[in-house]
């Protein structure tokens, strides 16, 4: 069997601007599925991975965890997709699948040898390397691959695939709804997902953001309430005042600043992936037996639950389509928090 060459945008090395490349994608096994990819989102992971921000690497790296597109071909053996149905992928692209986790449904967190294999910069269970969706087409196991529901744009659902379940599923674990006061710190590509699904399971939704310049998008978003950072007043006014906090920054944050917003048994969930560690003095948790958590990706189960939601809710990201050559200079905006909500590659232009 051979290997098919598909178009592709690469790092060639740590933070080196990406460029139009080449990679291969493998032959269709039973199991598999061709996809063509239409769309691909930027997350910030893809940045800090690139940029070396969570260690060494191996380069070169097309990124890309965010991918919406339509199944072109299917191996023998497939059941759950049929060429032309519309689908995802998001952060992994296989498991060990006999883990206690992997049995519960809770691939992010797989046990087994190689831990869930990342949709790109890892090593599949077949030795190869992954590559991700910044290209035209991905070769993914049926079994890793979302349905994505006919009311949701394929455009705007890409980024459902990581920031949507990212910030889906710590909400429905701590059980965000009627009653509960959740916060998000940072209105970005997690934030605002975070903001219209809290707000879609019935919780009233602040967010902390370090300024008021997004105020009126935050409230259309879906927030109740919009406050800014950068003001020592926000902390006093709101202290105690939370029950479930969602930390998307992915810069360093003074943890226990926010950690005083919680009331009594209140669950601060951390998300952003920040490349330094960040210090927590014992009283931010002790004081009011407050809980520092964190919570990576979804499962595939959960994840298709989180898209089926957003399809009866009528919520998907927020996007500004790019071209690929357009990428890097995404990448800048990214990084001085100028992105309305998420950047999303058309992956014909690449
Ligand atoms: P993003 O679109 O860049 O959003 C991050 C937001 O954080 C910014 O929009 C900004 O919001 C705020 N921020 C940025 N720099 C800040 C600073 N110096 N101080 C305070 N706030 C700052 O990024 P994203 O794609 O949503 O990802 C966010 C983080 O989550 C990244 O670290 C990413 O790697 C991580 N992540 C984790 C998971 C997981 O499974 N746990 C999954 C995906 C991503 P304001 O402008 O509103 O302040
Ligand atoms: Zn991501
Ligand atoms: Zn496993």
């Amino acid at each position: 069997m051979t290997h098919t060459t598909v178009h592709a945008y690469a790092a060639p090395a740590p933070k080196a601007p990406l460029e139009r490349t080449t990679v291969t994608r493998r032959a269709l096994g039973e199991h598999d599925i061709l996809i063509e990819i239409k769309y691909s989102g930027i997350c910030h992971s893809d940045i800090h991975t690139v940029r070396g921000e969570w260690g060494h690497e191996t380069f070169p790296i097309v990124p890309g965890h965010e991918i919406a597109g339509v199944v072109a071909e299917v191996g023998a053996g497939v059941t759950r997709h049929a060429p032309g149905d519309r689908v995802g992928v998001g952060c992994f692209v296989d498991s060990c699948r006999e883990c206690d986790n992997c049995r519960a449904g809770l691939e992010q967190y797989c046990t087994g040898a190689s831990g869930p294999v990342g949709t790109y910069a890892a090593t599949g269970r077949d030795g190869e390397f992954t590559q991700g969706g910044y290209s035209t087409h991905i070769v993914v196991d049926e079994n890793y691959v979302l349905r994505v529901p006919d009311g949701i744009p394929l455009d705007a659902a890409a980024p459902l695939l990581c920031a949507g379940i990212t910030v889906y599923s710590p909400l429905a674990h701590w059980q965000a709804g009627p009653g509960k006061k959740v916060a998000v710190i940072g209105l970005g590509g997690l934030g605002h997902m975070a903001v219209k699904i809290a707000h879609a399971m019935g919780a009233e939704v602040t967010v902390l953001s370090q300024s008021l310049r997004k105020k009126d998008d935050g409230l259309r978003l879906g927030a109740d309430h919009y406050h800014a950072t950068s003001d020592p007043a926000t902390f006093e006014a709101l202290a105690d005042g939370f029950d479930l906090i969602l930390n998307t920054v992915s810069a360093d944050l003074d943890l226990n600043a926010f950690l005083g917003l919680l009331r009594t048994d209140g669950v601060m969930v951390q998300l952003g992936a920040p490349e330094n560690p960040l210090p927590v003095v014992s009283g931010s948790l002790f004081r009011r037996r407050r809980t520092l958590a964190g919570s990576m990706i979804g499962g595939i189960r959960e994840t298709q639950e989180m898209l089926d939601f957003c399809a009866e809710h009528g919520i998907a990201a927020d996007i500004e389509l790019i071209d690929a050559d357009r990428i890097n200079e995404a990448y800048e905006r990214v990084l001085t928090s100028d992105v309305r909500y998420r950047f999303v590659i058309d992956a014909q232009t690449i």
